[in-house]
């Protein structure tokens, strides 16, 4: 039962916590299938570098995230070592969060991989919080082809530790497959919270519990059990009571629904400086195309793209176009981007290009969305190469689904070509600022 004076069912199951599992080099499988069954390590190759994401595989072998890779290495020598590749971890995090926004709007975004939700107002289309997590770590597993791990308890602090106990272990040198979701019911909440060492509570770090471990305190249930003077007495006011709450199950944090993104942007820094404006052209229009896959990732257009440069000499300008309609091509980018750069003061040649988009808009918000699909107008895709036709389809397809799987399947026809004022051109004047 839970503390004096509070009802076991005081406060819904309504908060879910969703961890993604070793997710950067999950990823990497996805891409490269070949990788599966190995041990993958994604992370700094350098002489100081360290583990960013871990394969189970890798873990067996008693490697761990952030690590040093040297240690990893030597720990697994045929372990399979990649430098990481953020944007394809990005676009994957953008499909996760529109999967995650499909359910409620509050959903409080921890990193790339992991996230709360608070399901509260969800019940009546979605079911229980049991229910909707079962169904999120499906929709997750078949969407993105990854796993996950999901939490679901009264508080942020209990739905993240049940996440954790989700998750596939090692043991004895061996993968043990995880439950995948972790119901923590009120009644159970307590024993669930007393079991856990005091490193698992947010805001203890090793100083903390040396600290405590001094004092005889090592489990959650051991804190629990030291009045909350004592505690301010040895950790100080700040400390102590935040301790003595969260070690009594008292976890008032909030799901905070993160602001929508204000902008998009994907930067590049060459290994030697660019001067031929053709070279540099084709990269600024690599960088739109970037910035176009994770605005469309992301069920976002933009209405403002704006070209960052840096010079030789790190001078560094901006310079920004304002677009008569909102897109989300690479080509409707792309070509305000080359326009942009065209207007910079020639010479010295870029060390940098980055390109920005604002003004975003929720696709949803925007009615005739599928006419926008086409709305660039010149067939071609950046660094036109032969695949930009089959790319640009599989773009169409993608967010075809992605609409039809948010709004329902009549919410696009079939993809006829849509009469607009005219049919070739870039969406709106194209010019420099
Ligand atoms: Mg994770």
């Amino acid at each position: 039962m839970s503390a004096p004076g509070r009802r076991p069912g005081d406060l819904p199951l309504d908060v879910l916590h969703l961890d993604m599992d070793c997710f950067f080099a999950a990823v990497e499988v996805l891409r490269d299938p070949s990788l599966a069954g190995h041990p993958v390590l994604v992370g700094g190759t350098g002489p100081r570098g360290v583990v960013a994401s871990a394969s189970y595989e890798a873990r067996v072998h008693g490697i761990r995230s952030a690590m040093p890779m040297s240690r990893a290495r030597a720990l697994c020598p045929s372990a399979i070592v990649l430098p990481g590749r953020f944007d394809a971890y990005r676009e994957a995090s953008a499909r996760l969060q529109v999967i995650l926004r499909s359910v409620t709007p509050l959903v409080e975004p921890v990193s790339l991989d992991e996230a709360y939700l608070d399901v509260s107002g969800a019940h009546r289309l979605s079911g229980t919080s049991p229910d909707i997590a079962w169904r999120l770590r499906r929709t997750v597993r078949a969407e993105l082809g990854l796993d996950c791990a999901v939490g679901v308890g009264r508080t942020k602090l209990v739905a993240k530790l049940a996440s954790k106990a989700a998750k596939p272990r090692i043991e004895h040198g061996a993968v043990v497959a995880g439950a995948g979701v972790v119901v923590v019911a009120a009644e159970e909440e307590r024993e669930f919270l007393h079991a856990h060492p005091v490193r698992a509570l947010p805001g203890v770090g090793p100083r903390t519990a040396d600290r405590l471990g001094r004092f005889g305190v090592s489990s959650v249930g051991d804190l629990a059990a030291v009045s909350r003077d004592s505690l301010v007495r040895l950790l100080g006011s700040s400390s102590g009571r935040a301790l003595h709450d969260l070690a009594s199950g008292r976890d008032e944090r909030c799901v905070v629904a993160e602001r929508p993104a204000r902008s998009i942007g994907h930067e590049e820094t060459f290994p030697t400086d660019i001067r031929d404006p053709v070279e540099l052209a084709r990269r600024a229009r690599e960088a739109a195309a970037r910035v176009a896959t994770r605005c469309r990732s992301a069920g976002v257009l933009a209405r403002t793209v704006t070209v960052k440069a840096r010079f030789s000499d790190f001078t560094t300008v901006t310079r920004s176009h304002t677009l008569a309609a909102h897109a989300d091509t690479a080509a409707a980018f792309g070509d305000v981007v080359c326009d942009l750069l065209a207007s910079l003061p020639s010479g010295g040649g870029l060390r940098l290009v980055g390109v920005h988009v604002s003004g975003l808009l929720a696709a949803a918000e925007l009615p005739a969305r599928q006419l926008e699909l086409f709305a660039d107008g010149s067939g071609q895709a950046p660094g036109s190469d032969g695949h930009a036709h089959r790319d640009r389809r599989d773009d169409v397809e993608a967010a075809t689904e992605a609409i039809r799987r948010r709004y329902g399947e009549t919410a696009i026809g079939p993809l006829a070509r849509a009469s607009r004022g005219t049919s070739s051109g870039p969406a709106g004047p194209v010019g420099p600022a």
